[in-house]
């Protein structure tokens, strides 16, 4: 994910600052009244979820999040601080190349905070440049296969991101978002042996496969929003469909062998066929169907040997149940 290092010292807000935060409060601000700080959003390189931004979804983002509230998500005693970002824009970083070998781009943003006894060690603390980690939630209208195009959110294509196919990396293209919800800021903790936090981004719940929910889960970091929930909730409901398929398949699997068992082994005590069809898979049922077909045919065929050829394929088929 993006972190958001935010530059050490305060600069005092501009006019220019002022007038665009003006959009924004219910009254024109003092530039000693407001304190302004900038962070990156988002960028238009691979992210630890294998995922990435297009340019034109970046700057499509730049006006989408422009007034958005974000929340300080690091205090422990629950109570929240909160940022309105009042400026965006699209930067390049000269020299730089994202994953793709292309300009590397990202989406910064300017955040207002209106000065007040509460959020004064805050302030301090985002002056002493603690690092923090930014994440962001929008919607996105399609998220594309790196390397088929498939929308992801409308047919899953089968190929897995982070996994490479024939040396090509596969990976997830955010494109066209059409709603900015929120941006939080998480605390990242200061020994580098603490690792990384992971953010919960509601993007992602919009992008989502089954196999990123089940890794997710396992990793307690589910979060969804209703659509895709709903997406998930009808992925559940048709392997419920296809599981009930695969179920009425075996018992017309079964149901053939007991018939042709009783032709076949008339000695053959139902229950331990009950019991021996119990653990095969629909494959083996298929195979042993199979052979007592032939143990049918071959118990019976000395019966329709002085039959003529034609009547002898009739007589059989009676036996091919
Ligand atoms: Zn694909």
């Amino acid at each position: 994910m993006n972190e958001a290092k935010i530059t050490a010292g305060e600069s005092p807000a501009t006019q220019a600052d002022l007038e665009a935060i003006a959009r924004y409060s219910r009254r024109k601000l003092a530039a000693e009244e407001v304190y302004t700080f900038p962070l990156v959003l988002c960028d238009n390189d691979l992210d630890r979820d294998q995922e990435c931004f297009t340019d034109e979804a970046l700057e499509k983002l730049a006006v989408l999040f422009c007034g958005k509230t974000g929340i300080f998500d690091h205090d422990p005693r629950g109570e929240k601080q909160t940022a309105r970002i009042y400026r965006c824009a699209v930067e390049e970083e000269p020299g730089r190349l994202n994953h793709r070998g292309e300009p590397y781009k990202a989406l910064k943003a300017w955040a207002y905070m209106v000065r007040t006894a509460a959020n004064a060690d805050l302030i301090l603390e985002i002056d002493g440049g603690i690092k923090k980690e930014v994440s962001v939630g929008c919607s996105v209208k399609s998220g594309t296969c790196s390397l088929c195009g498939a929308n992801r959110k409308e047919q899953p294509c089968g190929h897995q991101p982070g996994k490479k196919y024939g040396g090509k990396l596969c990976y997830t293209l955010l494109k066209e978002p059409t709603d900015a919800y929120e941006w939080s800021f998480v605390a990242v903790p200061a020994q580098p042996a603490a690792g990384v936090t992971k953010s919960h981004l509601p993007r992602k719940a919009l992008t989502l496969t089954p196999e990123r929910a089940l890794a997710e889960m396992e990793r307690g970091e589910l979060h969804l929003d209703a659509l895709a929930a709903l997406n998930l909730r009808k992925h559940i409901a048709a392997l419920e469909r296809q599981s009930e398929e695969a179920g009425r398949y075996r018992e017309t699997l079964c149901e053939c062998i007991r018939r042709r068992t009783m032709l076949a082994q008339p000695e053959m005590n139902p229950a331990l066929l009950e019991k021996s069809m119990a653990p095969l898979t629909v494959s083996e049922l298929e195979e042993l169907a199979a052979l007592m077909e032939k143990q049918v045919k071959k118990r019976f065929s000395p019966m329709v040997q002085t039959a003529p050829t034609g009547e002898r394929e009739s007589d059989n088929r009676a036996f091919c149940i």
